[in-house]
């Protein structure tokens, strides 16, 4: 039997098209776009070609709003620490969610060790953003707010443009964490009112190693790197080519897909989750009911541990995640699902289940199948826990 993947929100495979895109910029057209030369401006032609691909793909008003990074984690931490850091004369003050991603997380904290005062808004028990307390978070110190758009762990859509709007005529910069959402459900970042946005390669079919941040025309925010000025003096180092390329051409597959693709794994999930309802039952869906992403069924199956269901399922070559990726290896509750109110039990008892391009209705129904049987036998061991 062939394996199951379905793990996409940790990462996904480099789609043909993107990977066939690279190719040539590894050994044969490997100029430093820096250089001069044409063989360097062949590079330097073909990430501008990218640079345009993902502005377009997320509706910036143009490409130089867009700035290479290496990752959806390094444009989380450039976008946070260089705004605070370049508003720092205008207060220290900023506000962002309790069910952040860590990249988020950890960069608060680190500005939080460099003078700066975080407030982390709390989420109500289907994980979104209490608006209310977010407004009155605000104060005339304020210089930065970052709520991310979709959560990578339980799938709960936030009211990005609705804060936008909020914003939208005060000083703060409004930046959001796109990664989990680009690619899943339309938009463009005029609509969501954002001055900064962050973009992510390696979720949405493009090559790990690249990621990109809007940044909007007339915002400014320091550097984190400093050497070469590449990237308008914003991200020194020379660029990664390949990973751009690859990154700029999955943009634009994906953008030309969404609409559809959302509606089809919204259709694979609702028929995933009705039939785990009917055929195993004794489980809750965490996350919004239906402000989720089309593609992440995040469960806690009452009286067993999500890791114990994720290892026999690995057994079966079934791969899911239990909790986030980033926390599954240190074993710890998740800090999204402790946000939303949830028990110890039920935070340790949820297995989150990401679907893809690859995904197929026969797919879905060979993975109820055998998370039937797996179901069945854990809870034969424990009966009396449920
Ligand atoms: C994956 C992810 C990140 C981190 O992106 P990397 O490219 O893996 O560093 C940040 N935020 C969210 C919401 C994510 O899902």
């Amino acid at each position: 039997m062939k394996p199951i993947y379905l793990d996409y929100g940790a990462t996904s495979p480099v789609r043909p098209d993107a990977l066939e895109a690279m190719l040539p910029f590894f050994s044969q057209a490997y100029g430093n776009s820096g250089s001069i030369h044409d063989f360097g401006q062949q590079s330097r032609e073909a990430i501008e070609t990218a640079r345009k691909q993902v502005a377009q793909a997320i509706g910036a008003s143009t490409a130089r709003e867009i700035i290479f990074t290496s990752s959806g984690t390094e444009s989380n931490n450039l976008a946070l620490i260089g705004a605070a850091r370049k508003r720092k004369a205008f207060g220290n003050h900023i506000v962002t969610s309790s069910v952040e991603h860590p990249s988020v997380l950890e960069a608060c904290r680190f500005l939080e060790r460099e003078g700066f005062e975080v407030t982390y808004v709390p989420v109500d028990s289907n994980g979104l953003v209490k608006l209310d307390q977010l407004k009155q978070a605000l104060t005339d110190r304020t210089i930065l707010v970052s709520v991310m758009a979709a959560n990578n762990e339980v799938g709960t859509l936030q009211p990005i443009r609705e804060i936008g709007l909020l914003l939208k005529d005060s000083p703060i910069l409004f930046h959001t964490d796109a990664v989990q959402y680009f690619g899943k459900v339309p938009f463009s970042v005029i609509e969501l009112g954002v001055d900064l946005l962050s973009l992510g390669s390696h979720k949405v079919y493009g090559p790990k190693g690249a990621g990109a941040l809007f940044i909007k025309k007339g915002v400014r925010i320091e550097p984190l790197l400093h050497g070469g000025g590449q990237e308008r003096g914003m991200r020194a180092s020379t660029l990664n080519t390949p990973a751009i390329v690859g990154f700029g051409a999955a943009c634009q597959l994906i953008s030309q897909e969404v609409a559809d693709e959302q509606a089809r794994l919204t259709a694979l999930r609702d028929h995933c989750w009705r039939r785990i309802q009917s055929e195993i039952g004794d489980v809750d869906l965490n996350g919004h009911p239906s402000d989720r992403l089309p593609n992440n069924l995040n469960l806690s199956f009452h009286g067993v541990e999500g890791q114990a269901i994720l290892l026999e399922l690995n057994r079966k070559q079934i791969y899911v995640s239990s909790g986030s990726a980033c926390s599954a290896g240190k074993h710890a509750a998740s800090h999204v699902l402790l946000a939303m109110g949830k028990s110890l039990d039920t935070a340790f008892q949820s297995l989150r289940i990401t679907f893809g391009k690859d995904t197929t209705l026969e797919l879905i129904d060979r993975f109820v199948d055998e998370l039937k049987e797996v179901m069945h036998y854990l809870r034969s061991l424990s009966p009396q826990e449920h």
